[in-house]
């Protein structure tokens, strides 16, 4: 049974002409680390805000466990504090005149929670997010990122069986960063907690997930774990959000010999080539031989020129000019080529990401 379960759920903010969000279906299982990915206002907060009560619905309904939350027809609302979910925004409110321990252990005193117990569940999530030290020091005296950790420290006392995570890492530096990200998941792991967490950023969604949900404009254009996103992505929005470099996209109808070569190689491999209107390849998945003879029978391949070498430390971007049109490519391998060299880029079949006219995955 889903823990949290959104069906046709709609918000139109007073005043708005838009749907901040709207058909949005999300089931949310027992146990799961669901992430809503997406772009800066495609709906993610608002989602999350409907689950936690700080937002009403304008149509459909809300459920958390068996009960009825939320609808926009019955006046079923029940209020924030009665949902017993674990709350941490980006814009975390610590109180001030209380020190980082009279914060951290706020909600165990609320609860009377007995001492002892209260002591080491406040001493234990301190130590876990490296927050022991600043017991003493009030807010204010502690940087962004810090009061981040606070609150998450705070919110992971109380152990509460739903988490709901607002870019709770926006402020933390990279190592930070990761570091959290590697702590949330054995948190998850060992807790059995549910959580659901907004990002924007693909790299948090892929690493932390069980489930990605990606939005764009108010709706869900994907469901999935993080390789159906990035292995199989549902249309063109995801394919280019899920990625980095970005996939190579190319229009099957813009008359370039790269599209021409691509159409003839998927011919007779699929019934409908006609309807193939873009062509998707990872970075990854283009290798470039020098000598023809190391070119695999069966992969499709073409003549390109190296147009620059793009070094990111450890790894390697590569920009080729492939029949009329600019690709990049990823190696691991420090490249032996540079700028003007004639090679052979080469792509297995089962590589090729085709899109419809609608930009909807066909299949392959
Ligand atoms: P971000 O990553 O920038 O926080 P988001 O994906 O979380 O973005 P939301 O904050 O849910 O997006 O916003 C979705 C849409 O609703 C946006 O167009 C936004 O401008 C609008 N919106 C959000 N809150 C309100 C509000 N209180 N009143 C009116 N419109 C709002």
């Amino acid at each position: 049974m889903p823990t949290i379960a959104l069906s046709q759920v709609r918000k139109t903010y007073p005043g708005s002409s838009t749907d901040a969000v709207r058909s949005l279906d999300l089931e949310i299982a027992d146990g799961e680390f669901m992430c809503l990915l997406g772009p800066s206002g495609c709906g993610k907060t608002t989602t999350l805000r409907m689950i936690a009560g700080l937002e009403n619905l304008s149509a459909g309904e809300l459920r958390i466990g068996d009960r009825v939350v939320d609808s926009a027809v019955e006046a079923t609302f029940v209020p924030p504090e009665d949902r017993k979910l674990g709350l941490v925004f980006q814009s975390y409110a610590l109180w001030p005149h209380l020190t980082i321990e009279r914060n951290t252990d706020f909600g165990l005193r609320l609860r009377k929670v007995p001492k002892a117990e209260r002591i080491k569940r406040t001493d234990d999530v301190m130590r876990a997010l490296g927050i022991e030290q600043y017991r003493d020091r009030y807010p204010s005296q502690l940087s962004g990122g810090q009061q981040q950790r606070v609150a998450l420290a705070r919110m992971l006392a109380v152990s509460p069986g739903v988490l709901l995570l607002d870019e709770p890492l926006s402020n933390l530096d990279a190592r930070l960063r990761l570091e959290m990200r590697a702590e949330l998941k054995r948190i998850h792991g060992k807790f059995g907690t549910t959580i659901v967490f907004v990002t924007h950023d693909q790299w948090e969604a892929m690493t932390l997930a069980t489930t990605i949900a990606v939005m764009n404009d108010g709706v869900i254009q994907q469901m999935g774990t993080p390789d159906d996103i990035y292995e199989r992505p549902a249309n063109r929005f995801v394919a280019e959000f899920v990625g980095s470099p970005p996939i190579n996209l190319i229009e099957q109808n813009a008359n370039t010999p790269i599209a021409a070569a691509i159409a003839s190689y998927l011919d007779g491999r699929l019934h409908d080539v006609g309807a193939v209107a873009l062509t998707g390849i990872r970075p990854e998945a283009i290798v470039l031989h020098t000598d023809a003879k190391d070119v695999p029978q069966d992969s499709f391949n073409l003549r390109a020129v190296i147009e620059g070498v793009l070094p990111t430390g450890g790894s390697w971007i590569v920009e080729v000019r492939a029949g009329g049109q600019l690709l990049f490519m990823t190696t691991h391998v420090a490249p032996t080529l540079s700028a003007g060299d004639d090679v052979t880029m080469v792509v297995e079949p089962a590589a090729f990401h085709l899109f419809d006219t609608d930009g909807q995955r066909m299949l392959n």
